[in-house]
């Protein structure tokens, strides 16, 4: 039993514990296509499970690869891209070359410059401690951009194995499924699932006889506002269109509220243009900075929603950081969530956020 693999999510087949990765009730371990429960209901009823697994057994699984030759893949969610490009990343996975993919590149407005979002994730990387051979913009939901990643990865591999590295919830499995799906004509091979977390364990998919692209565990990303939120809220957040940045002219002293799940309050500057780039479906209100107290307080989880009720029994209160921005084309970027676009600068600003969701800047790259 300890050999069998989920053909889903690649977690270790076992038949004890209901809330561990990889279970499954006795009776079905005779069908053909072993499938742990969890891959099981995801795939025939699209109904998410959760399984308990560690931060600590997410590193140690990845760690495994270390020591072992081959290409790692890193894919990064271009729409959070803060978020899911794994800091360090030689330390988990050894002195590999590393191609960098940005997958998700169907969010971003069309008219992006590609060239400049190419130099942006080169630095980006750097500044995460990765150095990479190459930089790839992807979308695996469409098939964008992969015949040109597949032939880099075949050209850099030197025959040996591929890994595919990110956190969870980037798209690994969307990702490795097209590529099957390419070379093989069958789809589903692979479970994709909306929440975070659900790739477990590994899964190989041969290239050749001797060598195999493998699938890691997703590194879970706790600095992320998915973790706090029910899944109803999970799906308003998470865009599924090219987002329509929404632009609002402020005077200082005027407020938005993201939902109820962030803030960005103008302190002081001079008017100007606030670019916005969430998931079209969630809300954003403009307010008064002296009424924007009293509107969370009395609105949050109505008016301003998401939190549902679910989300705000887990998610703590909102904090506050104040920002000084010089320059423009500045991102105030809310991790997980989305960001807002500075073109001119030369303001203050403060950013709310529940508290474990770090609010950075960045120089923009639309
Ligand atoms: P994994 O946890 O990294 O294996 O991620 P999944 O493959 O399960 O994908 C996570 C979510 O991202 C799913 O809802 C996918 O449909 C979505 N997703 C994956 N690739 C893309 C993409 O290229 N574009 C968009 N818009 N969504 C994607």
């Amino acid at each position: 039993m300890e050999d069998v693999k989920c053909q889903g999510c690649g977690a270790f087949i076992q038949t004890s514990d209901p809330d561990k990765a990889g279970y499954t009730p006795e009776s079905t371990l005779d069908r053909d296509t072993i499938l742990c429960k969890r891959c099981f209901r995801l795939k025939h009823y699209n109904d998410i499970q959760d399984v308990s697994i560690t931060d600590d057994d997410f590193l140690t699984m990845v760690s495994q690869i270390r020591n072992k030759k081959g290409l790692v893949v890193h894919l990064v969610d271009i729409f959070n891209v803060d978020g899911t490009m794994i800091k360090g990343l030689p330390r988990i996975v050894g002195n590999k070359s590393v191609i960098l993919a940005a997958n998700k590149m169907d969010l971003l407005p069309k008219s992006t410059n590609r060239n400049k979002l190419i130099k942006w994730l080169r630095t980006a990387a750097k500044e995460a401690g990765v150095s990479v051979e190459g930089v790839y913009l992807i979308s695996s939901v469409k098939g964008h951009g992969l015949t040109d990643l597949t032939e880099a990865i075949e050209t850099k591999r030197n025959q040996q194995d591929v890994y595919i590295v990110g956190t969870a919830n980037v798209g690994k499995s969307t990702f490795i499924n097209k590529l099957i799906q390419q070379t093989t004509g069958t789809t589903e091979v692979i479970t994709t699932s909306y929440f975070p977390g659900t790739t477990l364990g590994f899964i190989e998919v041969p290239l050749d006889e001797h060598t195999a692209l493998i699938d890691t565990p997703g590194i879970v990303n706790n600095q992320q506002i998915t973790h706090d939120i029910s899944d109803n809220d999970l799906k308003i957040i998470t865009p599924k269109k090219e987002v329509k940045p929404r632009v609002y002219q402020l005077n200082n002293q005027q407020a938005l509220y993201f939902g109820g799940l962030a803030r960005l309050d103008f302190v002081k500057g001079d008017r100007q243009s606030f670019i916005c780039y969430f998931s079209n479906q969630l809300t954003i209100h403009r307010t008064k900075l002296k009424n924007a107290d009293n509107l969370l307080r009395e609105h949050r989880g109505g008016l301003l929603s998401p939190p549902d009720d679910e989300t705000l029994n887990m998610i703590p209160d909102l904090t506050a950081q104040t920002f000084r921005i010089e320059r423009g084309k500045t991102d105030i970027v809310f991790p997980g969530l989305g960001w807002v676009t500075i073109p001119d600068g030369d303001m203050t600003v403060a950013a709310y956020s529940p508290k474990n969701v770090k609010v950075s800047l960045r120089q923009s790259f639309i």
